[in-house]
């Protein structure tokens, strides 16, 4: 895999010691990793583990204690976060960008060193009960008193949101959608941890704000800025989501064909079958296509061009993939798969939650459908 980010011989490199690292800390914590899943539960010592390796901070630069690195860094780390079943760094990440793309020079010394390292931990407060997809329903308010803001407003599907230092909150003020950045230890703060049914390790919970005060510097960007805000992260994120999609239907893949290749059925093992064959062809296939596309927007996006065609493209591929390696895997492993105590129900419940989170395939759907129709090239196709 990474068939394009490979063609640097110095990132290649890096590419299998990060591959290597990954993999022998997942199989150290295999059987911590499993039950922290289990039980629904945050591992906070292994995140500050993979955090002091350096894998939390892919995007930050290393004065603030990152990797340095650009988004290439952030797809392959993410891409072996899928594959080893590994506590996701997605909300670190977004965090990140966020603070480096809006942040005031006080609020990275406050948060960005922390975050990159694992010491601190991120969460983001944008879904409502009745706002998910569109904004335009969100009832979060933020009202200037004096030269505070008193934020009121309940939050739902928060990953980490139980488990967090600081949130980034959405909210309307007079000026629109606008973003904060929240320290959790402030008074009129509640939550109550909610039970998803895939990325569990980074679990999910409802975040309530009463009367929350905060100084005018916990704003992030200018008042009225919110969207802005939100895509400057979500179209980098994207890519995060898509690499461990494609993580994701690796694993799955290969824990499959590790069985098949051995089960015995009559006169033959599983793999014998040509059925069976092509299913791997065509899934190894669209895992391919799907990372070409995502290691085609991450270097885009290192050459300074923007990716927001691109990064739906490689996450739309990605879900498809992912969704398809699962099903294959279920084929393959027949009815021993089928069990909780094996990995494949998680993995499709993985997959699940990154279809829907973070931008939904069909939003993606609607968004590179809006720039075929509204281009006059038909985006390459006329
Ligand atoms: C496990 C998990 C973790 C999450 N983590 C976070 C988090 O950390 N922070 C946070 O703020 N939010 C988080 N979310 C929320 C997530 O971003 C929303 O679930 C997502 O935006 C979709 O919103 P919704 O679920 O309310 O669906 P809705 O907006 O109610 O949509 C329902 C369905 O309709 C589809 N749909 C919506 N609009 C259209 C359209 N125009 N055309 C076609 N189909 C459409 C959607 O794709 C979806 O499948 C998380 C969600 C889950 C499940």
């Amino acid at each position: 895999m990474y068939p394009l980010l490979r063609h640097d011989e110095q990132r290649s490199l890096w590419i299998d010691e990060t591959r290597s690292t990954l993999g022998t800390f997942a199989a150290e914590h295999r059987a911590e990793l499993d039950q922290a899943n289990r039980d629904n539960v945050f591992p906070r010592e292994l995140y500050r583990e993979v955090g002091a390796l350096g894998y939390l901070g892919p995007i930050v630069p290393t004065e603030w204690g990152g990797l340095g690195g650009g988004v290439p860094e952030y797809a392959v780390i993410s891409e072996e976060v899928g594959r080893h079943g590994l506590v996701s760094g997605q909300i670190a990440v977004q965090g990140e960008r966020w603070l480096l793309d809006w942040g005031t020079q006080e609020q990275k010394e406050q948060w960005l060193r922390g975050i990159a390292t694992g010491e601190v931990v991120f969460s983001e407060s944008i879904s409502e009960k009745n706002a998910g997809s569109s904004f335009k329903t969100m009832k979060s308010s933020a009202v200037r008193d004096g030269s505070d803001w008193i934020i009121n407003g309940a939050k739902t599907h928060v990953n980490l949101g139980a488990d967090c230092d600081v949130t980034l909150v959405y909210a309307v003020a007079e000026e629109g959608l606008t973003s904060f950045l929240v320290d959790m230890s402030l008074d009129g703060i509640r939550t109550a941890v909610t039970n998803p049914v895939g990325l569990r390790l980074i679990r999910t919970a409802d975040v309530y704000f009463d009367d929350v005060r905060v100084p005018e510097s916990a704003l992030l960007g200018a008042p009225g800025e919110g969207l802005e805000t939100f895509l400057s992260t979500f179209n980098i994120s994207r890519l995060g989501n898509a690499s461990e999609l494609i993580g994701l239907g690796r694993r799955a893949m290969h824990l499959a064909l590790e069985y098949a290749v051995d089960r015995q059925v009559g006169d033959n093992v599983v793999t014998d079958f040509q059925g069976i064959q092509w299913m791997i062809a065509d899934n190894w296939s669209n895992l391919s296509a799907a990372s070409m596309a995502r290691d085609h927007a991450a270097l885009m996006h290192l050459q300074g061009n923007d990716i927001a065609l691109e990064t739906s493209l490689a996450k739309r591929l990605s879900i498809d993939a992912a969704e398809e390696a699962s099903s294959v895997a279920y084929s393959m492993v027949g009815g021993h798969g089928l069990y909780f105590d094996q990995p494949y129900a998680d993995i499709l419940n993985d997959i699940k939650v990154l279809k829907v989170a973070g931008g939904s395939s069909e939003i993606l759907r609607n968004y590179i459908a809006r720039r075929i129709l509204k281009d006059p090239q038909r985006e390459g196709v006329s």
